[in-house]
């Protein structure tokens, strides 16, 4: 039989990276909780029709596709947003403005796998409904830079981009809906070159062309400044200017939150998801060309679902690339001892056989005062059982014997000291646990 592996683009996370995964998640969690935003928990299975509605053609191009037995077109999520969306549009519906959703799980995505890209991957993401106001916008900006620090990230950087700006442009240039998505998906490649051929094209005027390549050539860490810059040359496209301003007066509130947020602005940044209509972000850590995470203000996509007009912004951040980076930032192991890697474990191992249902009654005392047990499984001499718990780095083993059990006691040895004492049942977790 042929040895069997993992299909193509999917991972087995071993203990190590798990923990890190579900330490990373915990950190998104408490994120969630501090900001108000409340844990729901969609299908991985969603309607093809509702993931295609409005997620652009590259990400419908890479859905995982299938019918399932009653013959319904479905497919693997390729984003949670589309899920949020539809709740907010039908159950959610009459729920009171603002609320705030927070998810998390497997996406898919039939990428080219590489290096921080693969097609089963893990989202945290939050969604913020029913304000169209600039410190919603904000308020997303600054749950990644708190979640990026609490997961353990050193180093790390927000770009920000406003849609509208392009947008304005585009469409007061005419251009049908179709064209400017298509126009949006080359800049978000940086096929610029290409991107103004397609614009060219739709037979836009020549200044036109060269205000966009003015454009897109600015972007700075001087955010406001840039910002001022982009709504000058934009001058004489209403739409633009109106993003401008929105966009420079989130970036203010940002910098008045005093939370020291790295952040760049770049006028030529697109997004490839379709639904995006004001403020986009992405999240970059140095040394790695890939994004860790990205969001913005998608304010029709309720409506599109059939749901009342509801604006909305929200961000999904990659768990696996985060994991990436702080492996690379040398920040993963910091990150684990906090998640609780230190933790003390204890061995149990009987005497002789007869005293296994002795053995196991320990471990539970143990377990219900909170200490992690394994009970010796593999009917081993005491020697091999402690060798190997010491070449584990097990903290203890609990020797049950006849002799302590008589006085309700067993031995607890210290596996790194090497030295051992007679106790008391009821103490042994006290003792343990140091
Ligand atoms: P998006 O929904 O495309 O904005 O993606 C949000 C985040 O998900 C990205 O910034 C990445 O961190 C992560 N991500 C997207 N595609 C992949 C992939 N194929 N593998 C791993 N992470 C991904």
């Amino acid at each position: 039989m042929a040895e069997f592996k993992t299909v193509r683009g999917m991972r087995d996370f071993l203990p190590e990276e798990a923990r890190l995964l579900r330490h990373v998640e915990g950190r998104a969690r408490e994120v969630a909780r501090l900001y108000g935003y409340r844990e729901i928990v969609t299908p991985v299975v969603e309607s093809y029709e509702l993931l295609s509605a409005k997620a652009g053609e590259e990400v419908k191009s890479r859905m995982f596709l299938f019918k399932d037995l009653g013959g319904r077109d479905v497919a693997l999520r390729p984003e949670f947003t589309a899920s949020v969306a539809r709740l907010v549009a039908t159950t959610l519906r009459n729920e009171p403005r603002p609320f705030r959703l927070f998810s998390v799980g497997s996406i898919y995505r039939y990428d080219e796998p590489q290096r921080g890209r693969y097609r089963e991957f893990w989202q945290t993401n939050y969604e913020l409904m029913g304000s169209s106001r600039p410190e919603a916008d904000a308020e997303i900006l600054l749950l990644t830079h708190s979640f990026m620090q609490t997961a353990g990230l050193k180093k790390f950087a927000l770009k920000v981009g406003h849609i509208g700006v392009l947008r304005g442009i585009l469409t007061q240039e005419k251009l049908v809906d179709k064209v400017q998505s298509a126009v949006m998906q080359l800049m978000d490649k940086k096929q610029y070159e290409d991107a103004f051929r397609l614009v060219k094209s739709a037979g836009v005027s020549e200044t036109c062309i060269l205000t966009l390549r003015k454009l897109v050539e600015l972007k700075g860490s001087n955010v406001l400044d840039v910002v001022d810059r982009v709504a000058e040359l934009v001058r004489d496209y209403e739409k633009s200017v109106e993003a401008s301003r929105n966009w420079g007066g989130i970036l203010d509130l940002v910098l008045k939150s005093r939370c020291d947020v790295d952040m760049t602005v770049d006028a030529g940044f697109a997004r490839g998801l379709e639904y995006y209509t004001g403020m986009i972000f992405e999240v970059y850590v140095p040394g790695l060309d890939i994004a860790l995470g990205g969001g913005g203000r998608y304010d029709r996509l309720i409506e599109l679902f059939g749901g009342d007009p509801t604006p909305a912004v929200g961000v999904a951040h990659g768990v696996d690339r985060i994991m990436l980076a702080l492996q690379e930032q040398k920040a993963a192991q910091k990150a684990e001892e906090k998640a609780g890697e230190e933790e003390k474990t204890v061995l149990v191992v009987p005497i002789n056989e007869g005293l296994r249902g002795q053995a196991l009654r320990v471990s539970e005392v143990l377990r219900n005062a909170g200490v992690v047990v394994e009970v010796e499984v593999m009917g081993r001499k005491m020697v091999k059982a402690l060798e190997d718990a010491d070449k584990r780095k097990m903290s203890y083993a609990v020797i049950i014997g006849e002799r302590e059990l008589k006085e309700g006691a067993v031995v607890v040895r210290n596996l790194a000291k090497r030295v051992q004492s007679t106790v008391k049942i009821e103490d042994v977790a006290d003792v343990v646990k140091g």
